[in-house]
């Protein structure tokens, strides 16, 4: 079993990287940046999300482990105090792991070209300047025009970042579903939204055809991205999914519950 490891700059992380590094060497495990089979990352939420778009073309292949410098997070399993029992872990391997929805992303330019992402957590279009103003499109049928801030796409497990400040619903990630969130929209006797999350079935898709501004702003997880013009957006759940290695299990309502509420009752 080929590995890499993705660690971010912090202190604590790059100390957790050479402890890992050394005891995947002691255990005989080849370390493999470019074709790995087991991506390993050391920081945060974030830190997985930089390792997926960097391994975004192996999916098929590849299982992630996440390692959390500080408090567990959603995508992040393992604590740095806990290397030798991941490295144990790896040993007994037997290849189990459990997959995530993603989120594919299509935009079509006014020259004619396209560009295609994938997402991990979600995508966002809004406006620099001035209100956003989009057609929104269920599958093929309009739905609504929406004034405002700008629309976010979420997965399931990116509903408990961007999407749930908007508002959005905290989302199982075993249903496949992704969910659309508002920005800042306006609503009044001329503009009118639904002014509520919408959560899409998996055959469905949304198609925003904003007004041709030049100052559309899109981003993909992390990531901004200023595109050429914007004359559509389609947003789908993808067909590829992500792995994570499964060693441990933990129930999805615990980590939201420790994540944004705390202080279990004793
Ligand atoms: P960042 O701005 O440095 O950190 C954003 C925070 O979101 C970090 O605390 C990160 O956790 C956390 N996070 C990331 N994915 C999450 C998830 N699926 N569930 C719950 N929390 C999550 O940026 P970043 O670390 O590169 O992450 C990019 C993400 O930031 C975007 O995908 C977007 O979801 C989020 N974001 C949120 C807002 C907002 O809520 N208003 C605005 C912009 C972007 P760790 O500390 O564990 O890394």
């Amino acid at each position: 079993m080929r590995i890499a490891i993705v660690a971010n700059s912090g202190v604590k992380s790059r100390a957790a990287e050479t402890k890992l590094k050394q005891a995947l060497v002691a255990a005989k495990f080849p370390l493999d940046e470019a074709r790995p089979d087991v991506v390993i990352t050391i920081g945060g939420d974030g830190t997985l999300l930089s390792a997926f778009h960097r391994y975004a073309s192996q999916l098929n292949r590849v299982r992630f482990i996440g390692v959390h410098t500080g408090h567990l997070g959603f995508y992040t399993d393992w604590r740095d105090y806990e290397i030798d029992a991941l490295v144990e872990a790896l040993r007994n391997d037997s290849g189990e792991s459990v997959s995530y929805p993603l989120l594919d992303i299509l935009a079509d330019y006014e020259d004619g070209t396209t560009s295609h992402y994938l997402a991990l957590n979600e995508a966002t279009l809004k406006r620099t300047s001035g209100t956003m103003r989009t057609d929104v499109y269920i599958k093929e049928n309009f739905f609504e025009s929406f004034r405002g801030d700008g629309l976010c796409v979420a997965t399931p497990t990116g509903s408990t970042a961007y999407s749930k400040s908007n508002g959005g619903a905290v989302i199982h990630p075993r249903l496949d579903a992704m969910q659309v969130t508002e920005i800042a929209s306006i609503n009044n006797r001329v503009f009118r939204t639904l002014a509520a999350p919408m959560i899409l079935a998996p055959d469905e898709w949304v198609i925003l055809r904003p007004e041709p501004f030049q100052d559309y702003v899109m981003s993909i997880d992390q990531f901004t991205i200023t595109p050429q013009l914007v004359t559509a957006i389609r947003f789908r759940i993808a067909d590829e999914r992500i792995h994570f290695a499964r060693y441990r299990h933990m129930h999805f309502w615990d980590r939201v519950e420790d994540a944004f509420i705390g202080a279990k009752q004793e």
